[in-house]
């Protein structure tokens, strides 16, 4: 198809001003254009009683790589219905795939598109599984892709940090080594996962507070963040650090993300699924929101933005390549089984099953605790809408998560049927705050497009991709994000009313921060001592990158220009 007019739906746009008004919608040759008088288009689409948005952006979702596998090989219940296997699918252009919670490559795809989503970030690449990774998130259909390198626990670069001394004086060589990992494993930004807390894990620390030493290298979480964020904003990496930040999980964190944020000092950051990390030590159960605290902090930072990682109420896996704190939960599984795993010394990875109850105290806190945050950030660009697929919750829980935020009276009917001791205290219940339509498409893809660096993404300007979603409007904010009634990829008709109708290869994002090949040597050396790969063949080309991945299309995105030489 050449040319596309979408007729007469309400286009939700906060881009561009006019934003909410109806009016027709361009397509030509898989981008959106301007709408010519007297133009005959190859398909008219009537979207009277719809609100057009841009494709949907998950940031953060768990969709590729080591552990989401070591999830499903765990979570063979939720590949069988009951005693039985899961029908294989009516519809005859899907492929048999299955799970909810720990979804077939396939599936993840089926799902994510008939929701209106178009693209997906894996945000805990291991360096030595960029390849696996790459290839898993190729077989996903239709979505593009791309993923976050995890930096900050690997041997090479708290070695690095630690011979650096106070003033860092190798610091433009730690600097190179970030950007020749991003290059390496065709990255699209840098993940810090407790940061130098998966090392201290194997020198068997249980713990690590943000000025706490590693005991092997000396080195704290705080010098870890402020220099790979530092490393970053010099080579121009539009997407800042993303944090995963230390103890996640434990009561009164909230202490060591206000400290995470401090150690910052004013550089741009993502705080990635905030919700674990926003605990206080109040009440009967020493164990409380510090939603407001979070907040507060980052209504008072500009340069800080958080997705949230609410909690749903069933069963899922928490997949997350924090093995200390994996470790610690492991007792906490259900069904009880977990797996940890670590490949070359570079990270880590724990696989715990988890079944979120509403009649749990801390559960139900929890699920409190990220709506409380979503309604209590005054800027929707600096929040953006996740569960931490599959850690609070499967993605398709999103429409319900929707209405949640959309809809107080129903947001108020689920509380009450939390415990009751959550339901009668928390701050919750006397927000009155309903998340706007404007809102809701901010964070669910204008704001993700924007703090991954994706100029023509996340909005329906002149240029920009034609990645579009239809929804009915209907007052029930679930159903109507649950199916929409058309979904476009680049151009092309995926999805109508629910069901997949095509499914074209994704592209793959990625960036390339210029660095000094002179690390090269430094890296050599270090491989042949420790590596079991050798050192020419660590890099992914992006021939192999893009066979990896399906033949999908490369989307190099521009860095900025960085700070740094
Ligand atoms: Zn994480
Ligand atoms: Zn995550």
């Amino acid at each position: 198809m050449n040319s596309l007019l979408l007729r007469g739906g309400r286009v939700i746009d906060p881009c561009h001003p006019g934003s909410g008004d109806t009016r027709d919608v361009v397509v030509r040759d898989g981008v959106i254009a301007a709408p010519q008088p007297g133009e005959r288009h190859d398909e008219t689409v009537d979207a009277t009683g719809c609100v057009v948005m841009a494709g949907g952006i998950d940031l953060h979702t768990h969709i590729g790589g080591g552990k989401v596998n070591l999830a499903r090989l765990l979570m063979a219940e939720d590949h069988r219905d009951g005693a039985n296997p899961y029908p294989l699918p009516s519809n005859p252009l899907e492929l048999a795939s299955c799970g909810t919670c720990a979804p077939g490559t396939l599936a993840t795809g089926y799902r994510y598109v008939e929701m209106g989503y178009t693209a997906a970030f894996e945000p805990a690449m291991v360096p030595s599984n960029a390849r696996h990774a790459h290839m898993e998130m190729g077989d996903v259909p239709v979505l593009d892709h791309g993923a976050y390198v995890m930096l900050g626990s690997d041997e090479l670069f708290l070695q690095l940090l630690a011979e650096g001394g106070p003033n860092l004086r190798n610091f433009s060589l730690i600097r190179d080594y970030t950007a020749w990992t991003i290059h390496a494993s065709k990255a699209m930004g840098v993940k810090v996962v407790n940061p130098a807390g998966i090392s201290a894990f194997k020198f068997n620390q249980r713990k690590l507070d943000v000025d706490e030493q590693h005991v092997r290298w000396q080195v704290t979480p705080r010098q870890v963040v402020h220099t790979l964020a530092r490393a970053l904003r010099e080579l121009g990496v539009p997407h800042p650090l993303h944090i995963h930040g230390s103890n996640l999980g434990v009561a009164g964190n909230i202490q060591s993300t206000l400290e995470t944020i401090a150690a910052l000092e004013g550089l741009p950051a993502h705080l990635t699924h905030i919700q674990f990390h926003a605990y206080g030590t109040e009440g009967p159960k020493k164990f409380s929101s510090a939603a407001l605290q979070l907040a507060e902090a980052v209504n008072a930072h500009p340069e800080i933005s958080i997705d949230v990682g609410q909690i749903m109420f069933g069963q899922t896996v928490t997949a997350s390549g924090d093995t200390m704190r994996q470790y610690a939960q492991s007792g906490l599984a259900n069904p009880r089984k977990w797996v940890g795993a670590d490949i070359e010394a570079m990270a880590g990875c724990g696989v715990v099953p988890f079944r979120y109850r509403e009649q749990s105290y801390v559960n139900a806190l929890q699920w409190v605790i990220g709506l409380e945050i979503f309604l209590s950030v005054k800027n929707p660009w600096q929040v953006v809408l996740t569960t931490d697929h599959p850690n609070g919750g499967p993605f398709t829980s999103y429409p319900h998560l929707i209405r949640l935020l959309m809809d107080r009276s129903f947001r108020d009917e689920q509380l009450a049927k939390l415990h009751p001791d959550v339901a009668a205290n928390c701050a919750l219940k006397s927000m009155t705050r309903e998340l706007t339509l404007e809102e809701i498409a901010v964070m669910t893809r204008a704001g993700p497009a924007r703090l991954l660096g994706l100029k023509d993404r996340g909005h329906l300007g002149e240029g920009a991709a034609a990645d579009i979603a239809v929804y009915r409007e209907d007052a029930d904010r679930e159903a109507m994000f649950r199916t929409p009634e058309h979904v476009f990829k680049d151009g092309i008709p995926v999805a109508r009313a629910g069901r997949v109708i095509a499914t074209p290869v994704g592209g793959t994002h990625f960036i390339e921060p210029g660095y000094d090949t002179a690390v090269e040597k430094t890296l050599r050396r270090h491989w042949a001592a420790h590596g079991s790969v050798n050192f020419d063949h660590v890099a992914i080309g992006k021939d192999e990158l893009c066979r990896c991945c399906n033949g999908g299309r490369l989307l190099p995105t521009e860095c900025f220009e960085g700070s740094g030489s």
